[in-house]
């Protein structure tokens, strides 16, 4: 064997022990696996199943494929809209401004002229009733970006019951791919979805909601239905499955689209964590690269996606 053969082996050698190294380190410190029984069994359609799919960075990996009815089975939906004036806080739901929720009550309805400083808001007749979108073509008419001119100066709100025929699909990837890249959702795209199978969205569109005098309450889970997916969360407000941390990490509630997990905000202490980067996330020993969940008042439950994402299905 020549000289120069030797050498050519030695760093050959060497640069497969350093790349070994830093796959290594890639693995272990930004993913943990998903764990698949964390999902509620009950409300599952089929059985997890694994498949390979072609993730958003162009990654194909094996995917966890979870088939669910978008409907939470560990709480109650609704209510989203009072129907008087006089109406308690416990017929409505929630509505958030500038990070702040907001019980939406009768006396929020009432007001919300003065509360949003626009004299065109106008939600109850004289008789003190509320305008409601209280049909299924109601509810279609006003939950779209160009609300029909009927439904304009209406509270709506959708019933699961109108899409309890929806079929969601998840591909989570079994092992997060964590990517230097920053990604939002596309179109249509949650940002992932809690142990009862509901899916996290993207922030509710509140500019066009607003400007056509109407408002979308959540219920106090930080829920409503639209006529895309079905009941779907803009905000952790605390009522889903929570998997407890041994230490004093907040609680885990669900899954990002990119497999990695997200917690509650606060840890045991009733502390934020002080390092979340633009996406919530950050990265711990214990729990690799993951994300915590944005104020309920927020509109946003994750910032952006800091790994490849699977994606969401919903049929019909
Ligand atoms: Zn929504
Ligand atoms: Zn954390």
């Amino acid at each position: 064997m020549g000289r120069c053969t030797i050498y050519l082996l030695l760093i050959l050698i060497a640069l497969s022990i350093v790349t070994c190294k830093q796959k290594e380190k890639e693995s272990t410190s930004k993913a943990v696996a998903v764990d698949a029984t964390f999902f509620i069994q009950e409300n599952l359609l089929s059985p997890i199943t694994i498949e390979e799919v072609k993730l958003s960075g162009g990654t194909t990996t094996n995917c966890y494929k979870i088939e669910v009815r978008s409907e939470p089975g560990e709480h109650t939906m609704g209510p989203w809209c009072p129907r008087h004036i006089e109406d308690g806080k416990e017929k409505g739901g929630i509505w958030f401004e500038d990070g702040k929720v907001y019980d939406v009550d009768g006396h929020f309805i009432a007001n919300i002229a003065e509360f949003y400083a626009d004299a065109k808001w106008k939600l109850y007749n004289e008789d003190g009733s509320i305008r409601v979108t209280t049909t299924q073509e109601a509810c279609e008419g006003a939950a779209k970006p160009n609300v029909e001119e009927a439904y304009k100066n209406h509270c709506v709100e959708c019933m699961p019951s109108y899409y309890k025929d929806k079929i969601t699909t998840y591909y989570i990837p079994v092992s997060p791919i964590y990517s230097e890249k920053k990604k939002n959702p596309g179109r249509g795209e949650p940002l992932g979805l809690a142990f009862n199978g509901v899916n996290f969205d993207p922030p509710a569109p509140t500019h066009a909601i607003l400007a056509a005098h109407t408002v979308a309450p959540l219920d106090d889970c930080g829920g409503h239905v639209n006529p895309h997916g079905g009941y779907h969360y803009h905000a952790a407000t605390g009522c889903t499955k929570k998997i407890t941390q041994e230490d004093a990490h907040a609680s885990m509630i669900g899954y990002a689209l990119d497999g990695f997990g997200i917690f509650e905000l606060l840890d045991t202490n009733g502390k934020e964590p002080t390092d979340l980067d633009t996406c919530h996330g950050h990265e711990d020993e214990v729990r690799g690269y993951h994300y915590h969940a944005g104020t309920p008042g927020g509109n946003q439950i994750i910032g952006c996606f800091h790994g490849e994402t699977g994606n969401m299905v919903v049929s019909p």
